[in-house]
């Protein structure tokens, strides 16, 4: 199965892995040989958080045996290695995403690093930054605009920014399917559209955003393109320079990496004017008692101590993504969507809230059980070693749009197999009859 390409997606188009591949990859995580419930684990998860490959606990416990020290700090050999490690995680996860290594920050995760370029923006706003900090300010009179299928992630930073420099917060609809609906771009990003902050790819939906028209109207009327790629990073080859968005975000527990890591890419001269938000150690040049200067990016957004064998372990997770090839991880992650949706659609009284077919569609697939709570639903599964999400999953308002208060969302990774979608789908016909 060959999965279409995207714009902007030059790998997208591999070949689905093999059985062989496939059953190796599953060998790499160790957490998914174990039980819950008395039953082999069926980790239908991924979407929430990844599992992680035993590369990547290798990475960080060898980190804290045998190379822990401060980076870019102190002249020892240890710090030197530490230091080297570091960056060379910074690059592997900046090739993964195709960006430079000098336009990739760490972060704390996604979250982290929206509300870090909101804030920047505000302190552009408050006249931070100078001359070239200008292009990030708002005021009245100028727009926000964001889309109805967000994380709450990328929409509250930014309903908070357009309150405190009084911009107006505008957002593309979604339509009935749980796309985004594009009819009406011209007009909802107008001629004082500033920043548009859109998903790469839906967590409730799965839909995959249709990018190039919306990054070519952003451009015209010179705002800049915010990406949230949490859910594409992990599932597409992704090339953000070739997108042409401005900025992008994604976590690094997502990417099979750990906790506690994530990334903001920015246009180098972009980094460059933005201003800082986190000031301290790490991140300057020249210190007095007046006044600092500031490092170049992407050092100057890095203020204090960095999660360094997180980062490390993110870039363990680049490289072995990357040696695993993204194009063969979608086109595997596709068929097995389309598994999980036709089997779905045979199952009477569920909706799905999203496209029901798989194209243009990561495989995260939000339902409803009629009748049947969300909560009730994902216990029955748990209760058979099934592992899904369940509630609003920080997206609120698409919920609403598409007339549900919450879900079940079941998602895939690249560890997920044929198995695990068949045993979701045999218990999932179970449910409704169990609560009578
Ligand atoms: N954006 C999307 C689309 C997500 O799925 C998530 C995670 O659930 C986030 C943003 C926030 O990521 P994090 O909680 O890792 O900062």
């Amino acid at each position: 199965t060959q999965l279409p390409p995207a714009p902007g997606d030059p790998g997208a188009g591999g070949q689905v892995l093999s059985p062989a591949e496939l059953a190796r990859v599953r060998a790499d995580f160790p957490l998914l040989a174990r039980e819950v419930n008395g039953r082999r684990l069926v980790y239908l998860d991924w979407g929430a958080t990844s599992q992680k490959p035993e590369v990547v606990i290798d990475a960080e416990q060898d980190y804290y045996l045998s190379r822990n020290a401060a980076v870019h700090r102190g002249a020892h050999t240890l710090a030197g290695e530490a230091t080297e490690l570091f960056e060379a995680a910074r690059g592997d996860v900046a090739r993964l995403v195709g960006v430079g290594e000098g336009e990739l920050v760490w972060t704390s995760g996604a979250t982290a690093g929206l509300n870090l370029l909101a804030y920047a923006m505000q302190n552009a706003s408050l006249g931070s930054g100078g001359a070239a900090a200008r292009r990030f300010a708002l005021g009245p009179g100028d727009e926000i605009v964001v889309t109805e299928l967000e994380h709450h992630a990328n929409l509250i930073p930014w309903q908070q920014l357009a309150a405190r420099t009084g911009a107006t917060l505008r957002w593309i609809p979604a339509t009935d399917s749980g796309r985004l609906d594009l009819s009406d771009l011209p007009a909802v990003v107008g001629e004082r559209a500033r920043v548009v902050a859109v998903t790469h790819a839906s967590n409730v939906t799965g839909a995959v955003t249709d990018l190039a028209p919306i990054v070519a109207r952003a451009h015209e009327v010179g705002a800049l393109v915010v990406l949230d790629a949490c859910q594409s990073a992990p599932h597409l080859p992704l090339d953000l320079t070739a997108l042409d968005v401005d900025f992008a975000v994604f976590s690094g527990h997502k990417v099979l990496a750990p906790h506690g890591v994530g990334a903001l890419y920015g246009r180098r001269e972009l980094l460059e004017a933005l201003p800082t938000v986190f000031t301290g150690g790490s991140m300057v040049e020249v210190v007095t008692m007046e006044t600092a200067t500031f490092l170049p990016p992407p050092q100057k957004f890095e203020a204090g101590t960095q999660p360094v064998a997180e980062a490390v372990g993110f870039g363990a997770a680049a490289q072995y993504l990357t040696d695993l090839g993204m194009a063969g991880i979608a086109a595997h992650e596709h068929e097995l969507t389309q598994r999980l949706l036709a089997g779905i659609a045979r199952v009477p009284h569920v909706r799905v809230l999203g496209p029901t077919d798989a194209t243009d569609r990561v495989g995260v697939v939000s339902f409803e059980v009629a009748g049947v709570h969300p909560h009730d639903v994902g216990q029955v599964l748990d209760a058979e070693g099934i592992a899904v999400r369940v509630g609003h999953h920080c997206a609120q308002p698409i919920h609403r749009r598409l007339g549900a208060a919450s879900s079940v969302r079941a998602s895939l990774g690249v560890a997920s197999s044929t198995e695990d979608v068949d045993a979701f789908l045999a218990v999932l016909p179970t449910v409704r009859p169990f609560f009578g």
